[in-house]
C-alpha cells in the first residue's frame, strides 16, 4: 500500500532536512525532486535545450557531481517554467510516490499538481533573511565565494520566478499544514513534521 508525504515551500525552508528526517524515521523513500530540475538546469548550461533535456534525463544524473551550486539553481529555476520540462518530469515522480512501503517528495508543487492525493502535506517556509543566511552558510561551508546580500537576492528572485509563474507556481495545498521554521530548530521542525504524520498514518497491526 502506498503512503505519500507531500512537502513544498521555498529555498532553504528546511524542507530538505526536515523530508530526510521524516523519510530515517518511518522508514520512507525520499526523492529531491528539486534535483530533476537542477540535473535539467545543468544540461542547458552545457548548452542542450530545456525540453529535450528533460526527456532524456535519467536517475543516475541525479547523483553526478554537484548539482547543489548557485549557478544550477538559478538554472533549475529557469527550465521549471517551461510547462513541456514540466511535463516530461511527472511520470517518474508519480511512479515514484507510489511505490509500496511509504514515499517523501519535497519540492514546489507536490501536494498542488504532483500528488494532490498525498496522505500528509506540509508546506515548510520561512522568511527571506532567515532562509539567505541558511543557504549562505551552506554555500561558504563548501568553498563557494558568496556574500550574503548575493544569495538573499538570488533567494528572492528565485521565490518570485517560483510563485509568478503560470504552470504549477509555489503555493500552499489548500489541505497542506504550514509549517514556518523561522524560529525553530531543526530538531523541533522534524519533531512537528513527524507528529503530524504520526496522525495520518494507518495503524500498523
Ligand atoms: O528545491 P531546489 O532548490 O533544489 O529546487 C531548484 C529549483 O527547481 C526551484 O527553484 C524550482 O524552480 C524548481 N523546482 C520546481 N518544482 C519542484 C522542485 C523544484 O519547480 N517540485
Amino acid at each position: 500500500m502506498s503512503f505519500t508525504v507531500a512537502i513544498d515551500g521555498p529555498a532553504a525552508a528546511g524542507k530538505g532536512t526536515i523530508s530526510k528526517g521524516v523519510a530515517a524515521h518511518f522508514g520512507f523513500a525520499h526523492l529531491d525532486t528539486g534535483l530533476l530540475y537542477r540535473a535539467v538546469g545543468r544540461r542547458t548550461l552545457e548548452g542542450m535545450e530545456p525540453v529535450a533535456a528533460a526527456q532524456a534525463l535519467t536517475a543516475e544524473e541525479l547523483g553526478q557531481g554537484d548539482l547543489r551550486t548557485a549557478e544550477i539553481a538559478q538554472a533549475a529555476s529557469k527550465v521549471a517554467v517551461v510547462p513541456e520540462v514540466r511535463a516530461a518530469l511527472v511520470d517518474f515522480q508519480r511512479a515514484f510516490a507510489r511505490r509500496a512501503g511509504g514515499s517523501v517528495l519535497d519540492g514546489r508543487d507536490i501536494g498542488t499538481v504532483i500528488c494532490p492525493e498525498a496522505e500528509v502535506k506540509l508546506f515548510v517556509t520561512a522568511s527571506a533573511e532567515v532562509r539567505a543566511e541558511r543557504r549562505f552558510l551552506e554555500l561558504s561551508a563548501k568553498g563557494a565565494e558568496v556574500t550574503r546580500e548575493q544569495v538573499l537576492s538570488d533567494v528572492r528572485e528565485r521565490d518570485a520566478r517560483d510563485s509568478e509563474r503560470s504552470t504549477a507556481p509555489m503555493k500552499p495545498a489548500d489541505d497542506a499544514m504550514l509549517l514556518d521554521t523561522s524560529d525553530l530548530s531543526i530538531e523541533a521542525a522534524l519533531a512537528q513534521a513527524v507528529a503530524v504524520i504520526e496522525q495520518k498514518r494507518p495503524a500498523t497491526p
